[in-house]
C-alpha cells in the first residue's frame, strides 16, 4: 500500500488525526477538495476552552495571525435575562482559516502529506473490502491505496455516504432536519461600558453574546434546529425580552452543525468516520472541534496498534474504538441529546422560574455540561427540585404538562444511558443492540419534529 492511512478532509478533525498518526511513524495522506487559501474559511471566529490546548496537546495560536481573543467566565441567563449562573473556564477565540492552516502545517511537520484541490470520488475495493480511494483533481482522476480510510469531510460525509448498504457503518445523509443552524451577528457596541469581557448565554433562546477580535465588537449568536429563518425569529424574540447594548450590525455569518445521533458504529473494514461526519458535536452547544478529538485520541491508540499487528484493518480489529468512545463521551452526549429533545416544551416564565430556583438550570448543571460530564443529581437535590416544582405548580408558574414532559425527557435520557452502557464489547451482539437502539431513538424523535409540534 502507498499509505497506511488516507484522510478525507483537511480541517480540524482530519489534521489532528493526521498529526497524531504521522508522529507515530505511519504514512499519512490528507486530501481536501478546497484549495489551501480556502481551508477552514467556512466562518471566521471559533473558540475552544483553554484547558483543551493542554488536554489535546494542540499548537497555540499567535497574535497577529490566528489568535483573536481570550476571556475567562461565562454566565448563563434565564429567558428574562436574570439569575446568571457563572462558570469560570478560560476560552480562546481564533480565526478558523488561519488556525486550520496552522494545524495543516503541524501535521505536515510530523510527516503527513497534504493534497489540496483533491476531491473524494469513491472507494477502491478488493474482495469487497475497502483498499483505498479514487479522487478528482484539476488534472484528472487519481487513485491511492491505503490500509485504512478516514472520513473527516464534515457534514457532507462524502465517504461514509458512499459506503454500500450493510458495509458496517450507516450511510445516512445528514439532512436539513438533522442540522443546527447557527447565525453569527458581528456587531459594534457604541458604549465602552458595554464592551464584552466574557460570554453571556441565554439557553431558552439558544442565543449568546461573545467577544470578538475587535474589542469594541461582539458576536450575537443564535442557533436553531429548524432553519436559519426560525433562528432569526427566535433572535427577534430574544432581543424583545432581553435588551441588548446599543449596537450596529457589521456583518452576518451563517453555518450548520450536525444535530442527530451519531452512527451506531464508526468503524468497518478499512474504514473509520470522525468529526462532524460522525455527528460528534456537543448536543447542548453545537461545538464540535475538540469533542471530535476525544474520539480521535482513542482511534489513534487502537489504529496505531492494529497497523503494527496486521496488514489489513478489519472491523473487528477496530471495534474497541466504538466501545471506548461510548464509555468516555458517547453515552453522555446520547443521553443529553435525548433529554434536550424532550425538554423543549418549557415556556419563558417556566424557564425563568427554573433559573431562579436552580431547578435543572443550576451552576452545577452548566459546569457539568461545559466539562462534558453527565448531569447527575443526588437524591437530596432531586427531592429539593420536586418540592420547588410543586411550589411552581401551586403558584401558577409551572404547567403540569411541562413537568410531565421534563420528567419524561429525563427518563428517556436515563434509558439511553443504560442502552449505550450495554453497547457490545465485540461485533457479536451489535445487530441485536442496533435494533433496540432504533426503537429507543424512534421514541425520542428528532428536535426538529418536536419543535414543529409546539
Ligand atoms: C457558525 C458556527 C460556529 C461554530 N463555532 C464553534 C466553536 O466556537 N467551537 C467549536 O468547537 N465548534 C464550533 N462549531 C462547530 C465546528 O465548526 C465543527 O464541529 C468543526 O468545524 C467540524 O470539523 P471537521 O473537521 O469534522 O469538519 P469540517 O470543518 O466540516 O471539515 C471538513 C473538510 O472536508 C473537506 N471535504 C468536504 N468534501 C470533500 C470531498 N469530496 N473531498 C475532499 N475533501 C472534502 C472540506 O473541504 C473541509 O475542509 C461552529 C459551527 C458553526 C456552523
Amino acid at each position: 500500500m502507498e499509505f497506511d492511512l488516507v484522510i478525507v478532509g483537511a480541517a480540524t478533525t482530519g489534521s489532528y488525526f493526521a498529526r497524531r498518526m504521522a508522529e507515530r511513524g505511519h504514512k499519512v495522506l490528507v486530501i481536501d477538495k478546497l484549495p489551501e487559501e480556502k481551508e477552514g474559511a467556512k466562518y471566521d471566529i471559533f473558540h475552544i476552552a483553554k484547558a483543551d490546548f493542554e488536554r489535546f496537546g494542540l499548537p497555540l495560536p499567535e497574535k497577529g495571525d490566528d489568535f483573536a481573543f481570550e476571556f475567562t467566565g461565562t454566565a448563563a441567563h434565564s429567558a428574562f435575562g436574570r439569575y446568571p449562573k457563572e462558570t469560570t473556564g478560560t476560552t480562546i477565540g481564533m480565526h478558523m482559516h488561519a488556525y486550520t492552516l496552522r494545524m495543516n502545517r503541524w501535521a505536515m511537520e510530523a510527516g503527513a502529506v497534504y493534497r489540496y484541490g483533491a476531491s473524494f470520488v469513491d472507494f477502491l475495493y478488493e474482495d469487497n473490502r475497502i483498499t483505498g480511494i479514487r479522487y478528482q483533481t484539476d488534472i484528472g482522476e487519481e487513485t491511492v491505496g491505503a490500509r485504512i480510510v478516514a472520513d473527516c469531510s464534515g457534514i457532507p460525509s462524502v465517504a461514509r455516504t458512499k459506503l454500500p448498504d450493510g458495509y458496517g457503518v450507516e450511510n445516512f445523509k445528514i439532512t436539513p432536519t438533522d442540522m443546527f443552524y447557527v447565525t453569527l451577528h458581528y456587531v459594534k457596541y457604541f458604549d465602552e461600558k458595554d464592551y464584552v469581557k466574557k460570554t453571556r448565554t441565554y439557553p431558552f433562546y439558544k442565543t449568546w453574546e461573545a467577544p470578538e477580535a475587535d474589542p469594541q465588537g461582539a458576536i450575537l449568536g443564535v442557533g436553531a434546529n429548524l432553519s436559519f429563518d426560525y433562528g432569526e425569529k427566535i433572535y427577534e424574540e430574544f432581543k424583545a425580552a432581553v435588551p441588548l447594548p446599543k449596537h450596529e450590525l457589521k456583518y452576518i455569518e451563517r453555518g450548520v452543525t450536525p444535530y442527530r445521533r451519531p452512527p451506531y458504529s464508526f468503524v468497518a473494514d478499512g474504514f473509520i468516520v470522525m468529526g462532524d461526519a460522525a455527528c460528534l458535536s456537543k448536543p447542548h452547544a453545537g461545538e464540535g472541534v475538540t469533542s471530535s478529538m476525544v474520539q480521535v485520541d482513542i482511534a489513534v491508540d487502537v489504529i496505531d496498534k492494529a497497523l503494527r499487528k496486521a496488514d489489513y484493518l478489519t472491523r473487528e480489529s477496530l471495534w474497541s474504538i466504538n466501545k471506548r468512545y461510548i464509555e468516555v463521551q458517547g453515552k453522555i452526549f446520547a443521553s443529553m441529546l435525548a433529554t434536550l429533545i424532550g425538554a423543549v416544551s418549557t415556556n419563558a416564565v417556566e424557564n425563568d422560574f427554573f433559573f431562579k430556583h436552580d431547578v435543572i438550570f443550576s451552576k452545577k448543571s452548566f459546569e457539568s455540561m461545559d466539562a462534558g460530564k453527565p448531569l447527575t443529581f443526588t437524591t437530596g437535590e432531586m427531592i429539593g427540585m420536586v418540592g420547588k416544582m410543586l411550589l411552581g405548580i401551586v403558584t401558577g408558574k409551572l404547567r403540569i404538562k411541562t413537568i410531565r414532559a421534563l420528567l419524561d425527557s429525563m427518563k428517556k435520557g436515563d434509558e439511553v444511558t443504560a442502552l449505550y452502557s450495554a453497547f457490545p464489547e465485540t461485533v457479536e451482539g451489535f445487530e441485536e443492540w442496533s435494533k433496540k437502539a432504533d426503537q429507543h431513538w424512534l421514541r425520542v424523535g428528532s428536535m426538529a419534529d418536536h419543535l414543529k409540534t409546539l
